[in-house]
């Protein structure tokens, strides 16, 4: 591609900036093999974590979900789903198998940048006055066609963070993440919090009938119609995946024998992961260093931010932008969200405008050769490809862990291997042999168009050909929610 750069920048510049590009790129590669090996460990840490009570890198948490739901659900039911970018309330009336979805609405606002960084009151305030509002504007219709016709409003609480269960309707926040820092909730019981601040209100009477992660709404909102779903996944401002798991250890009794557990597995880590020199300063700077290791290098929140990292270095140390130096706002963190950053990653324009309007609008850099924005380009194209074939590894990683040895990963050796009939996994020939559904959620799945090619071409190569075909990836947009809303009459207390 290199030949194709022609006049612009010194050729002394052009060079120190493609051997910054190339060193970047050596640094960020994820090989097969060492893809392979990332799937392997995270089938490892997620036994680890499971067996001593999340004392691994992935927390493994059991989540209390022991009942998926199967679309006999009735009822009128809330969400409230906090933990991304956006904070949003829902409503949602279940008609029974016959019926499903009878109606829906929702409200999203964005969180203010203020009370991710201030106290819990505060925050829970905020969300509480939002959602009484919210459900003093019920509609007649909704009240006219629920069936159940209960004065109190029952929610399903989505909340995006780690948080260690006490049952299915409280848990203890564990830690903050995603650029949330509020001092005073870890430790709390989350549900208690919303609770307060709703009796604060002084309005409808409102209670939380279930407590869940967004990987778990979105496991449920998928199961709601689909019951080869075993996986929940989101792939947004952070990274997550839960699964149904059958081998459950004593901290985690299930009377149907399965329970969803929630792997966090943006806390994973292992040697194998690329980390270069933009993913230690972005977490050396983090309000959370040393922890969401694997989510910072594939989380929404941060790609753009790894760009601007290797951009700004490339600027400084071999003049990128030339003669106007190093552009002031990009030395400011997150300047670049990755939704601008994965509009010049689509950028299929000959000479690369749309990187030109987005560097000039960003960054306030006036004027660009076209081989500087083909580096920034490139730049765009090994962070994002990074993430995805990550993200891919987890996804095998989790396959291999609950349908065994099933899931070969000799890729293209396209060899199915024999099913050890005599572990407790692969006893279930369904998981063995049929297919498995990960239901996804999330803006980066969502809207990045690359990023779900990447991602799909890193599991067809870890995956034999015949096994890629078990693998079914679906977007479950709005999953989180929904399936909060779905879990709560699951899960609710006035049974009729
Ligand atoms: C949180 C998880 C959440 C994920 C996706 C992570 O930062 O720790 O609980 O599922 O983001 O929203
Ligand atoms: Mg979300």
């Amino acid at each position: 591609m290199w030949q194709k750069m022609q006049k612009g920048l010194p050729v002394q510049t052009r060079n120190q900036a493609l051997g910054l590009l190339y060193e970047f790129q050596h640094a960020a590669a994820t090989p097969l093999h060492v893809l392979r090996q990332i799937a392997e460990h995270m089938t490892i840490e997620m036994t680890a974590g499971l067996m001593t009570e999340g004392k691994s890198n992935l927390l493994m948490l059991p989540t209390f979900v022991e009942n998926l739901p199967d679309g006999s659900e009735e009822g009128l039911f809330y969400a409230l789903d906090l933990g991304g970018t956006n904070f949003r309330v829902l409503r949602c009336l279940l008609g029974g198998l016959e019926g499903r979805v009878l109606k829906q609405e929702y409200e999203e606002v964005p969180i203010p940048k203020s009370l991710m960084l201030g106290t819990s009151e505060e925050l829970f305030d905020f969300i509480a006055k939002r959602l009484v509002d919210f459900v003093n504007r019920e509609g007649e219709e909704y009240r006219a066609k629920n069936r159940r016709q209960q004065t109190v409003r029952e929610i399903g609480l989505t909340f995006s963070f780690p948080v260690k269960q006490t049952s299915v309707k409280s848990g203890i926040l564990i830690q903050w993440s995603k650029g949330f820092k509020i001092a005073d909730g870890v430790g709390a019981d989350v549900v208690a919090l919303l609770q307060s601040a709703i009796n604060r209100q002084h309005g409808p009477k409102i209670e939380v009938a279930v407590l869940v992660n967004d990987t778990v709404g979105t496991l449920a909102g998928g199961r709601y119609w689909n019951d080869d779903v075993m996986v929940g996944m989101i792939l947004g401002t952070g990274t997550n995946a839960c699964y149904v798991e059958r081998d459950l250890p004593s901290h985690a009794p299930s009377r149907t024998g399965e329970m969803v557990i929630n792997m966090e597995w943006g806390g994973f880590w292992s040697s194998h992961l690329p980390r270069t020199y933009a993913d230690e300063q972005l977490d050396n700077e983090s309000v959370n260093p040393g922890q969401a290791g694997y989510e910072k290098m594939i989380g929404g929140m941060y790609l753009g931010e790894i760009v601007r990292r290797v951009l700004l270095r490339m600027a400084r140390e071999a003049a990128l932008f030339g003669d106007q130096g190093v552009p002031s706002k990009m030395t400011v963190p997150f300047s670049l969200v990755t939704p601008e950053m994965s509009k010049m990653h689509a950028d299929e324009s000959g000479d690369l405008r749309v990187v030109a309007k987005i560097l000039r609008d960003v960054f306030g850099i006036q004027k660009t050769e076209l081989p500087s924005r083909r580096i920034v380009h490139d730049v765009c194209d090994i962070v994002t490809m990074r993430s995805a074939r990550l993200a891919a590894a987890g996804i095998v990683g989790i396959l291999k862990k609950i349908g065994g040895d099933s899931w070969d990963t000799s890729g293209q050796s396209g060899q199915l291997k024999t099913i050890n009939r005599n572990s407790r996994v692969a006893t279930s020939t369904k998981l063995a042999t049929g297919r498995i559904v990960v239901a996804m959620d999330g803006g980066l799945y969502e809207h990045y168009t690359q990023y779900r090619i990447y991602m799909q071409a890193a599991v067809n190569e870890l995956l034999s050909e015949a096994t890629a075909k078990r693998l079914v990836i679906q977007l479950s947009k709005d999953g989180s929610g929904i399936g909060a809303t779905i879990l709560a009459a699951c899960h609710s207390n006035y049974r009729y």
